[in-house]
């Protein structure tokens, strides 16, 4: 497979580059955002520092997912969960904190590639396998065959696996999905960042539809789809 390693330190970067090599891909190396941004297209995955001398990194990680879908693993000096938390919302599939061992990263490129790939090759399979006609709560509409949600007649734009969760939930709108169901079918693997990148997509679709209570906290268990007031703000499950 063809990596874009997006990292401005050039020992890192050699020692990054070998070592994806010796596993059968091929590199490209950008040292700058731009450069990344260049050749973004290109790559089947990619490995993103966010500590750019031309960019910030998480801005950077935006503009690359407005024009690229490949995997994207975050790897960077920041630990803060707010940055981790900021970077997988932003679109990285996996983030992993430097220092990190070699083999746990080229392990989780391999997990992630495996979960998304899986994703591509079951286009229109996988969450909408059991895509049902539009689902209506409140003024709240999700259409899994359309891939759309509109609240009160407006559509809202999720991300796609926003998206994936929500029409997981309203396939079947009367029951509730488990975490490991839900982190099984989208992520196809439930480790740590996958299992806060649910709560971080859950959280996502609250605050971008404005109808919190669409999506109801099954405590210990999961999540169901509920049925929101038009208009409420909050939150009720907190
Ligand atoms: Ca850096």
């Amino acid at each position: 497979m063809h990596a874009l390693l997006v990292e401005d330190d050039d020992r890192m970067a050699r020692a990054l580059g070998t070592a994806l090599v010796q596993r059968g891909h091929t590199v490209r190396r950008a040292a700058r955002a731009l450069d990344a941004l260049r050749h973004v297209r290109e790559a089947e995955f990619v490995l993103l520092d966010l500590g750019l001398p031309d960019l910030d990194g998480l801005e950077l990680l935006r503009r690359l997912r407005t024009v690229c879908d490949a995997p994207l693993i975050v790897v960077t000096a920041r630990c803060e969960e707010r940055d981790i938390v900021q970077g997988l919302r932003a679109g990285a599939d996996d983030y992993v904190v430097k220092p990190f061992r070699m083999a746990e990263l080229m392990a989780r490129i391999d997990t992630v590639r495996r979960r998304t790939g899986a994703r591509a090759g079951a286009a229109g399979a996988g969450p909408a396998r059991d895509a049902g006609g539009p689902v209506r709560r409140g003024d709240v509409e999700v259409d899994p065959a359309g891939r759309t949600v509109t609240v009160a007649g407006t559509e809202v734009r999720l991300t796609r696996r926003e998206f994936d969760v929500l029409a997981i939930l309203a396939a079947r709108p009367d029951e509730a999905r488990s975490r490991e169901e839900i982190l099984d079918r989208i992520w196809g693997d439930a480790f740590l960042a996958a299992s806060r990148s649910l709560d971080v997509h859950v959280a996502g679709i609250r605050a971008k539809t404005g109808r919190p209570g669409l999506v109801r906290t099954v405590r210990g268990f999961g999540y169901r789809l509920g049925t929101p007031d038009a208009g409420e703000e909050r939150d009720r499950d907190s």
